[in-house]
């Protein structure tokens, strides 16, 4: 068993949990009014080993917007489809160093890494461009629900048109990288094709329960805990886990390596995903967030996550 002594460990979880709620600083996103209405209470955690040993606690039913959290999996989904070599003609490797909606490209114009906005418009655009919207989506939806294992995977259309509405920022970037030539030729023509089906896949919804499971597919080298269905390659997991790593926190990405020590990722909504590799995955659920754009308590729960655990890459086990 990845966890052997399961019931202590999920009352550490429960303790972890109970301990961070105490922690109610921080502001929920207000970019969007769908965001902006949401309860800054709410608090939820979920767990699921590699061998499908689950557990969740506090608001564990409420769903929320993906958002940023979509990013590796658009990732990943461009990597099974087009190669390591095609999609890293488009998007780079490096943390950017400065903020996730930057209007800027590294040395060689491209975007900086898959886990930015740029960078996720830019893998976006790589996801079966020849298919029409409504297949891309369903295309999509249904690799989620695979990584999920059959968990519900929802979307809301409030926070899409509102996304699609609130949007300069990113038909920025889009045009930035356009008249840099980062996109394909063959896609370049549709870019707002490629925004749309950007904010679709952030205005993807789920609960903490699913996301964990998600994350225990990429802890699991791409085979759903629950399925056993291989759904990424082994090195399509292993590249979103390495990007996860750099550049999955935002400007707390270093930190985040150096203090907790595995890949995650972040998104607005206050969803915090999290991969022990080879034991399981978790998600963490807490809209209100720092000035780095991260939960607060999802932070704070890995660091007493890895206070407890030697999860930390390189603890010594
Ligand atoms: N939809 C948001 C955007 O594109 C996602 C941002 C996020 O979660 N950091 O700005």
């Amino acid at each position: 068993l990845a966890i052997p002594d399961f019931e202590y460990f999920r009352q550490e979880i429960c303790d972890i949990f109970e301990t961070t709620k105490r922690f109610t600083s921080g502001n929920v996103a207000s970019y969007i009014p769908q965001l902006a209405r949401v309860n800054p209470e709410q608090y939820a955690a979920a767990i699921c080993t590699i061998d499908g040993q689950r557990f969740a606690v506090g608001d564990t039913k409420a769903e929320f917007c993906v958002q940023s959290c979509s990013k590796p999996i658009s990732y990943a989904l461009a990597l099974e489809e087009r190669g390591h070599d095609k999609v890293h003609q488009h998007v780079g490797r490096e943390p950017s160093g400065v903020r996730f909606n930057e209007l800027t490209l590294n040395h060689e114009h491209k975007p900086h890494n898959p886990m930015i906005n740029s960078g996720a418009i830019m893998t976006c655009s790589l996801i079966q461009p020849e298919m029409d919207m409504a297949d891309r989506f369903t295309y999509v939806v249904e690799k989620w629900t695979a990584m999920a294992g059959g968990g519900r995977i929802g979307f809301s259309n409030a926070t899409y048109l509102s996304e699609r509405q609130t949007a300069d920022r990113n038909f920025a970037l889009a045009y930035f990288m356009r008249e840099n030539h980062g996109f394909p030729v063959e896609v370049e023509k549709n870019l707002t094709e490629i925004l749309e089906f950007y904010f679709q896949c952030c205005s993807l919804e789920c609960n903490v329960q699913t996301l964990s499971v998600i994350a225990g597919t990429l802890a699991n080298g791409g085979i759903c805990p629950i399925t056993n269905e291989q759904v990424l390659r082994p090195e399509t997991v292993r590249a979103v886990l390495s990007m996860m790593y750099s550049c999955g926190t935002y400007d707390f990405s270093g930190e985040f390596a150096f203090k907790i020590g595995i890949p995650a990722k972040s998104g607005v909504a206050g969803a915090l995903m999290v991969v022990v590799p080879n034991i399981m995955g978790l998600c963490i659920w807490s809209p209100r967030l720092d000035k780095l754009g991260n939960s607060v308590r999802g932070i704070e729960f890995c660091k007493e996550l890895c206070n407890r655990f030697n999860f930390h890459n390189f603890d010594e086990s």
